[in-house]
This record gives C-alpha cells, structure tokens and sequence, in this order.
C-alpha cells in the first residue's frame, strides 16, 4: 500500500480493475496518512463518514463488474473553498465555520459521479486572499519539504540519485507551503490523495504547486465552472487542478471540464477530451521566454533553471526566442484594485442574517451587521473591503476601477501579439525562489507578499490564459524549484504536452513512504 499511494492514477485504477485492491482499502490507507501528516495541517475537515461511504459503493462496483472508469475509487481532496453539500465548508473563515451548503459544486458533482473519493476539505487562505496559507483561521500549513515528517516518514523514490535525503537541525524554521491552495498542494505531496482541487485567481494552485514540488494547473478562464466555487474574483477565479504527474492532471481536467448551464461564465461549447500521447515531439515549436519576467528578487536558483530548461527545449529542436510582453509589470497593482472591488461586493452577503457566522448583538441590524463582520473576517479580508468600497466610491471609480480595467485589456492584448506572431507557449518562472522560511515570510504583510509571490503567475488571470506549473529540480536547500508554461486560450492540450515532454525529460524525484511507515 505504501507504494501504492505514490503511482500514477491509471496505474491504481489497473489495479482496482484487476481486484488486486480494494477501493476501500485505499480510502483506510489514505485516512490514516492524513492522520501520520496532521502536524502539517493541510486538511481542516477529514470526511471519513463520506470517504467511507465512497469507497464502500466504489468496492461494491467493483464486486459486480462495473466500475465507473479511471477515477473509480480514487482518493481525492478539495479546497475548502468549494461547496460539499451537508459538509462543513468554511473558507478557512471564522465566518463560516459553522457553514455546510445545501449543494455540491458543479466540479465536486462530476468527480463524485464519476467515482472519486473524497478525503478531505483543505486549508487555505481565508476566502483565497494570500499566496501562502499563512493567514487561515485554522492555522497555516507547513511544506512538507521543510518538515520532520519528510524525514521521519518519506524518501525518494529509487530511480533517483540526485538527492541524498535532508537533515534536520534544531534551527531549522519550517518552509510554507504557499497558496492559497497550501492545503491542496500538501495533501498531494504528502499522498493523502492522488489529485486535489484547489483555485486559481492570480496563481493560487500554481504557487503552491511551485513550492511543493506538483504539477498545479489553471485552465483557460470559462473551461471549468465555478458553480459552487465561493467567489473571489469573479472574472478571474478558475478551479485549479494539483497532482504529482501530467497525465494525473490531465484525468482529472476531462472528469471536470466543460460548459454548465449553472455557470453562465463557463463557455458554452463542447469539452473535447485531452489525449496525451507518450512519445512527444517538440521540435516544431516556437517558445517564448519573456524577458520582463527576470525581475529583481529572482534567484540565482531560479534563474539557472530556467535557462537550463530553455536550453534542452532549443536542443530537441524547439526554437526558443527571447520576447516582450511590455504590460507586464502594471499587472499585478491592476489586479490589486480589481481583486478589492470585486471582493468588497461578494463579502456583503455576510451579515449574520442570513448564513454564516452572528454575533450575539440584539441593540439593532446595524449594530449586528458591524459586529458580526467584525468578528468573523480577518484582518486582511477587512482591509480589502475596506480598500474595494473606497476604489468603488462614485468620485474614485473611473480613477481606479475603470483605469484598471483598461490595463487589463492592454496587458491581454500583450499576450495576443505574441500568439499572433507564431509564438506557441511561454516559459518563465512561476515564483521567483523555492519556498520561504515561514518567519521571513510573515514579516512583510499580506498585500506586500501578494506583489512578490503572484508576479509571474497573475498575468494569466488577468488575460484568462491556461498555464501550468511544473516542478524542475531541488535546491541547494533540498527544496522544489519550478517553472511556469502559459498558451493561448484554451490550448491546454499543448500546454499539457510541453508540460509532458519537461517532466519527462527533468525526472523531478519522487517521494516513496517508508517501509517503516506501514500503512497496511
Ligand atoms: N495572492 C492573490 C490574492 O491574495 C491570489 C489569490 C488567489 O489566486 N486565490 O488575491
């Protein structure tokens, strides 16, 4: 089983088809790992009860033949962000920390039809806003990379040689695990479960995935639904997708893909399913590495990894060429003003009258209102509606909220030249060093954080494109070094198969539990 829990999904489901494995004796596995790995905190509600049930019905198919396909029986995970109907649902806010929705997400119901088992909800940012699951009401969660856990319960898988396992000394701080998606990223890593959702809004699963070592994919704006996805950015949000592998990602983006009426966001035509092929050919390629994308504070690391991977595309023939998307660093203070407005209107649905979290205030409404967004909210959730309704007064709203949005379009129109003059993908950092030291990182404040950690990966919301990240090699510091791949609206088949053809070609290692670790 220790093996088990760290193989590609179709490798598990072969598995489960040959009855060498039962569903439900995955599902007890990945429970009990969820409770070994809990010093992370990457889960704030294991669903035992429903995982249970999952798994029971998933054997039973099993027993008569008729399993569902890949996913049947596979253990999965989701952001607590999106709606699991009767369960807790809290956005890692107090405010709703007694919320269980009437509905499942349009995402969740079409894993779950297809047989998935779910593990848990993860933690996160409160309501999304951060880029390193530090500021959650349940606490932050911690890089596996970084922590005792890895030493004590895991190594790398054997075909690798590059690492020697990390030593742990006293002084050693413990390493975020980015986000907001932190909680995702870490029950993947961990392999609690083979795939967890997590969203994306201006990098929240390719941030996290770039820190923990994942694949982390956001499609293009429109392709998934949100129906069920508890807003941030409405014209941003996309569900994203954390796995170890691409192929993992791809099963995954097919079961959930496509229009919903229920979403009128979601574009309306056929999902075509993504088929990757083995062999892969990328010598007819044209890839772009963005030169505003080698800002200050990138680091040595980082920089040669990138130059590194541009040049084993140039040599299986890809021509790589240096290009210019001019916008660039204008992108993410136009997101801050835009996130801020949006925000400061999905946040005024919590009163305390109708859901949520109320404080016991009686004296009248508006007294209620006050105090029950006072308690519930954190501090950076206040600031940004604070900021939001400020950006949205009448004699603020062309001077920010308009001007933003101009931007936006000049900085989607950047992309658009580069498409049209035969440029295919594009290749860049997607953080700009491996994961930092939670107590450095706490030292500047949420919104500065934000401006640094969400550089590379926020162009893409603003413009909707797909991009995904994908992990290189570890640091001097034994920690995951990623890039960043973005492409045209809805190419994700040839994002897909870049992505591939690098992971094929870096061989990332591998984490494997220990024997000494047994999970039966
Ligand atoms: N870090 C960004 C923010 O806080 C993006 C978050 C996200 O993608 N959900 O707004």
């Amino acid at each position: 089983m220790n093996k088990l829990l760290f193989i590609p999904i179709k490798e598990i489901s072969r598995e489960i088809y040959g009855g060498t494995v039962r569903p439900s004796e995955i599902c007890k596995a990945s429970i009990k790992l969820t409770s070994i790995v809990k010093p992370l905190n990457s889960y704030i509600n294991v669903t035992n009860d429903v995982a249970g049930e999952q798994a029971n019905s998933a054997d039973e198919r099993q027993q008569r033949n008729s399993l569902l396909g890949q996913l049947d029986g596979i253990p999965i995970a989701i952001k607590d962000n999106y709606c699991v109907k009767d369960k807790l649902t809290t956005c890692a806010s107090r405010m709703l920390a007694n919320f269980s929705p009437g509905y499942n997400a349009t995402v969740y119901e079409k894993l779950r039809t297809q047989g998935v088992v779910l593990i848990g909800k993860t933690n996160l940012d409160e309501f999304a806003m951060g880029s390193g699951t530090v500021d959650s009401f349940y606490g932050p969660t911690k890089n596996l990379w970084s922590s005792e856990v890895l030493s004590q319960f895991y190594s790398y898988g054997s075909d690798d040689s590059q690492v020697t396992t990390r030593k742990f000394h006293e002084k050693d701080t413990w390493r975020i695990a980015g986000g907001s998606s932190g909680g995702s990223a870490v029950a993947v890593a961990t392999g609690t479960c083979c795939a967890a959702l997590g969203s994306d809004t201006g990098g929240s699963t390719r941030n996290p995935a770039s820190y923990c070592g994942l694949i982390g994919l956001k499609p293009t704006y429109g392709l998934v639904s949100r129906y069920g996805l508890i807003p941030l950015l409405n014209s941003m949000d996309v569900p994203g997708i954390l796995t170890r592998t691409v192929d993992d990602a791809v099963l995954i983006l097919n079961a959930i893909a496509g229009p919903d009426q229920a979403d009128p966001t979601s574009v309306q035509r056929e999902y075509v399913p993504i088929n990757l092929s083995e062999t892969i050919d990328i010598s007819n390629l044209r890839i772009g590495i963005p030169k505003e994308y080698g800002v200050q504070g990138i680091s040595e690391e980082i920089a040669k990894c990138w130059e590194k991977v541009s040049c084993l595309l140039k040599e299986a023939g890809a021509s790589v060429v240096p290009v210019s998307l001019p916008h660039t660093d204008y992108s993410i203070v136009c997101y801050s003003v835009l996130n801020r407005c949006d925000v400061a209107s999905n946040m005024a649905c919590y009163d305390g009258v109708e859901y949520g979290h109320r404080a016991n205030e009686w004296s009248s409404i508006h007294e209620l209102y006050k105090k029950t967004r006072s308690e519930g909210f954190n501090n950076v959730v206040k600031d940004r509606i604070l900021v939001g309704n400020y950006f949205l007064l009448a004699e603020n709203y062309e001077k920010y909220y308009v001007k933003a949005m101009k931007m936006r379009r000049l900085i989607a129109q950047d992309f658009d030249v580069l498409w049209n003059s035969n440029v295919d993908l594009l290749l860049t950092p997607t953080t700009l060093t491996e994961a930092p030291r939670y107590d450095e990182f706490i030292q500047l404040d949420n919104q500065t954080q934000c401006l640094i950690q969400d550089h590379c990966t926020q162009p893409a919301n603003m413009a909707g494109l797909p991009a995904i990240n994908v992990p290189i090699k570890l640091s001097c510091n034994k920690l995951p070094l990623s890039l960043q791949l973005m492409a045209p609206l809805f190419h994700e088949q040839r994002l897909l198969t870049v992505a591939k053809w690098i992971e094929q070609t870096v061989r990332f290692p591998r984490l494997e539990l220990k024997n000494s670790c047994l999970l039966e």
